[in-house]
């Protein structure tokens, strides 16, 4: 029989490459551990809701088309989706295209002329730039007369509460926080630092609304935001909340009222949530939720193994391997172009799809400099899949994500670092 080892070898990483994560692993089992209870307790709170809404074979095989009206599988879906996250009301469906619309949709739905946006977390994430309008754009927040404000996070990576307190005002509306560090190297927030930030923005104006985009945040930690007192938790099926399975999508969860408002502006006024034919697709709403925690797991695990072996190497990572985990993501400062670049076709090498297409650094419609993508996809451009992004400019930090198994992402790491090697960036 062939041995564990010879397949490695055979895809091309050397043994050397495979012993140093081997070494690294050792170091991580009760790191694991924790992974995998936190795994459990959200597996427990996704089937639990599943049986509370009473899913059924209709739920999963449905098939709208049309307008959509009494389209069963949607409806209860959104049920159970409320049910996980604890709040009032959801709004899920293939209608909202990303991520980047779901939280475009939120932000539209609540805000009116005259209103403002708050961050009291710094810069957003790219994409939402033009959505806010910080960068012009066609049909921007910032062309309907909606202002922006944004207060940046102190030094330490930690909430500057004077600045927040002088920047809400008698027009601040809402307030967005990102959960995730996204393209930057801030900490991403802990669930626990959401809701004392929520308290904190609430105190000073208790009718403001609070947004958190939850992009790559579910399922991390037993609690979301919207448990912390989260008026709107956002994000995508392409991301977590899709379990890999979901072809397209996103969700919002929160207050009714609000939820009702994301309705009509989805579809119409006048029509709200009652229209949008699901067309087939609930099946992988439901059973990629389902399996999203234990998917969620799998790519920590991975997120945390990349983290132990770059550390040895002597980058910076971004969590390190033994801080708390509050999102998938895991940035490591390879600190030159060569290094984002050969990380990132090590990652595409891995892929059970396309592994002998070369990533390039191109310019993506919506950011703001070239970027270079490795994924090998089953959803195109699914990140909760292997996945490994970078931004081509200083620090030159890598973005890794996903995995669909741990062991998918353990070999695309193992591929990256053996890239790396080849090209005499890592000497192993
Ligand atoms: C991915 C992401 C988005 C945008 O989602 P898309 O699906 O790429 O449009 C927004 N915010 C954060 C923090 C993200 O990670």
């Amino acid at each position: 029989m062939t041995e564990l080892t010879d397949l490695y070898e055979k895809t091309g990483i050397r043994k050397s490459v495979y012993e140093f994560g081997e070494e690294i692993l050792c170091g991580l089992r009760e790191r694991f551990d924790g992974i995998d209870r936190i795994a459990e307790y959200n597996q427990m709170k996704v089937t639990g809701a599943m049986q509370d809404s009473q899913v059924n074979e209709n739920c999963l095989h449905y098939y709208a088309s049309g307008y959509g009206y009494n389209d069963p599988g949607r409806d209860v879906l959104e049920d159970v989706y409320a049910s996980v996250f604890h709040t009032e009301s959801a709004l899920v469906r293939p209608q909202i295209t990303c991520g980047t619309h779901a939280l475009s949709l939120a932000l539209g739905a609540v805000l009116r002329p005259g209103d403002e946006l708050l961050s009291p977390v710094g810069k957003p994430y790219d994409t939402l730039e033009e959505v806010i309008g910080i960068r012009p754009s066609h049909g921007s927040l910032a062309e309907y007369g909606i202002t922006y404000s944004q207060v940046e996070l102190l030094a330490d990576g930690t909430f500057d509460y004077d600045g927040i307190a002088k920047a809400v005002s008698e027009r601040t509306k809402m307030v967005t926080i990102q959960r995730s560090k996204g393209y930057l190297t801030r900490p991403s927030f802990s669930v626990g630092q959401i809701g004392e930030l929520i308290a904190f923005v609430k105190k000073l104006k208790p009718d403001v609304i609070c947004m958190v985009d939850n992009c790559y945040g579910e399922f991390v930690e037993e609690k979301e935001p919207s448990d912390v007192g989260a008026d709107m938790t956002v994000g995508s099926l392409i991301k977590n909340a899709g379990g890999g399975l979901a072809p397209i999508g996103g969700y919002i969860a929160g207050r009714k009222d609000l939820i009702d408002l994301c309705g009509y502006r989805l579809t119409s006024p006048g029509l709200g949530k009652e229209v949008g034919a699901s067309l087939g697709v609930m099946q992988s709403f439901y059973q990629g939720l389902f399996l999203a925690p234990s998917v969620v797991a799998g790519a920590l695990k991975g997120a945390v193994f990349a983290a132990g072996i770059y550390e040895k190497l002597g980058y910076k990572v971004i969590p390190n391997s033994t801080e708390s985990r509050h999102d998938i993501i895991q940035a490591v400062e390879l600190g030159t172009p060569e290094g984002v670049v050969a990380f990132c076709r090590g990652i595409q090498a891995a892929a059970p799809v396309d592994a002998y297409v070369t990533p390039e650094p191109w310019a993506m419609p919506g950011y703001d400099s070239d970027v270079i993508m490795a994924a090998g996809a089953f959803v195109a451009g699914s990140s909760i899949e292997l996945s490994a992004d970078g931004p081509m400019k200083p620090p030159y930090a890598v973005y890794f994500q996903g995995g669909l198994t741990w062991h998918h992402a353990k070999h695309g790491i193992l591929m990256s670092l053996e890239y790396m090697a080849r090209e005499g960036i890592v000497d192993l």
